[in-house]
């Protein structure tokens, strides 16, 4: 495993509770590692959630320098902030489309939008035809996750493709799989043949279906485009399997105080943890405020030096416990940082603990912390 460059344990100036390292030249890495996996496609970088919560205004520049020139969003704000910092020859397709009365928007501020139902595709062909202008959308049909995109039902509904897609300019055909994660999951193959099916009413458009996962599903799933998000921030694309990509991030949390507590003594909320003997407990300045989940209470833990050492008892809104029984006192001092994502911790092995996808893990990260940029 590649790990983050990683920031000294000793006290620096800042007065943050936690300094967050995002690694740029490790995300551009990724991206071109992607490149070199999707086979030809042309490979998108997906920014939703201000970069799964990794700082768009950072990482789409870098995004950028490895020579990509397609971009995601969810909303049309965020499409709209990412205009201001990615060349005026990208493109930004906002997935969720135009909410009502919005399509104007998109225009103004160069967005392409991603039209999931009828209402959505009249209301940007009524937009065309009012300008006399074919403006380019991409169309996402639904190929069995019942989430977004037309319908079989909207399909017949709209009638025959060449019709309803004489307004605007129809430049790319998208679906979005399941179960990508799990490679021989049969929902993966019953997608694509669902997207073929579909794709061959739509013969002249640029296709795409894969997320990160998917890139590695092999060349049948690759079409086009591929839109990876979760990769390109060191997520692993296929759990069980050894990760391909660098971690792209870092996390230390500082220590605030350290005592001594006797056999019986309780530690935190709920009083659910009790020393069994004599025990060294440190607080750290980092709670469920700032994403570190509850359900890692009594569950998570950090390391120091490489030393695992647990979380003893529930994690606070703002502060976390941990057992450093047998640490080095000079290693303990208020200031000192310990790992919480790092070389002996990626964020996927912190969302099994809590009992979710590394997904969340990041884009649940708080904005109270000191954030460092490496690299870019
Ligand atoms: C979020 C999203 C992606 C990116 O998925 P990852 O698993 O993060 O690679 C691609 N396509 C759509 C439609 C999405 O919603």
């Amino acid at each position: 495993m590649n790990a983050v460059a990683h920031p000294s344990h000793v006290a620096n100036a800042s007065r943050a509770g936690a300094l967050l390292t995002i690694d740029l030249d490790a995300i551009a890495a990724n991206y071109r590692l992607l490149v070199e996996r999707a086979g030809g496609a042309v490979v998108a970088g997906v920014m939703k959630a201000d970069a799964y919560g990794l700082g768009m205004v950072r990482v789409a520049p870098a995004l950028v320098h490895a020579g990509c020139r397609v971009f995601f969003t969810a909303h049309v704000d965020e499409g709209i902030h990412l205009r201001d910092i990615v060349p005026p020859d990208s493109t930004i397709y906002v997935l969720h489309g135009p909410p009502p009365g919005t399509a104007a928007d998109f225009l103004e501020h160069g967005l392409t939008p991603v039209l999931n139902d009828p209402g959505q595709v009249r209301e940007w062909s009524a937009l065309c035809e009012r300008l006399g202008r074919r403006l380019s959308a991409a169309v996402q049909v639904d190929s069995g996750m019942s989430r977004m995109g037309l319908s079989p039902a909207d399909l017949d509904a709209l009638g025959d493709p060449p019709n309803w897609l004489a307004a605007f300019e129809p430049v790319l055909l998208m679906s979005h799989l399941a179960c990508a994660d799990v490679p021989d999951h049969p929902m993966n193959e019953r997608q694509r043949r669902r997207f073929d099916a579909i794709r061959a009413q739509f013969p002249a458009m640029p296709a795409s279906l894969a997320n990160s996962s998917a890139v590695f599903l092999g060349p049948d799933f690759h079409y086009d485009l591929a839109r990876p998000g979760a990769a390109l921030y060191g997520i692993n694309p296929q759990p069980g399997h050894a990760n391909p990509l660098r971690q792209a991030v870092s996390l230390d949390a500082r220590i605030v105080q350290v005592r001594t507590i006797e056999a019986g003594d309780a530690v935190g909320y709920g009083a659910r943890y009790v020393a069994d003997g004599t025990r060294r407990i440190a607080t750290i300045a980092i709670g469920y405020a700032d994403g570190w989940q509850r359900a890692l209470s009594g569950r998570g833990c950090a390391y120091i030096d490489g030393v695992r050492v647990p979380i003893a008892g529930t994690v606070s809104m703002d502060s976390i416990t941990l057992d450093v029984t047998g640490m080095p006192e000079a290693r303990l001092q208020p200031g000192m940082t310990v790992e919480l994502l790092g070389p002996h911790q990626h964020v996927d092995v912190v969302a099994a603990e809590a009992g979710t996808i590394g997904y969340e893990v990041l884009t649940r990260m708080g904005n109270r912390f000191d954030r460092r940029y490496l690299g870019g």
